[in-house]
């Protein structure tokens, strides 16, 4: 998959979008069809995310790593 995050910054390194960007989410979408499956693996990404965003809005995390998975 090209459209990974980097680590430091959660922008997208290869279309230099806020991750998960749209090609990311279709990835995950297909990649990941079960929705448990998918919820966990999103979770352990906005927990790294958390962090590095951490002057960001709860809500928007959650709305940029869960709300559209389901
Ligand atoms: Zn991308």
């Amino acid at each position: 998959m090209e459209h990974q995050p980097d680590k430091a910054t959660y922008y997208c390194l290869n279309c230099d979008k806020d991750w998960p960007c749209d090609p990311a989410r279709e990835y995950l979408l297909t990649s990941t069809p079960d929705p448990v499956q998918l919820a966990m693996r999103l979770r352990i990404e906005l927990e790294d995310a958390a962090y590095v965003l951490a002057h960001e809005p709860p809500v928007v995390l959650f709305d940029r790593f869960l709300k559209w998975s389901r």
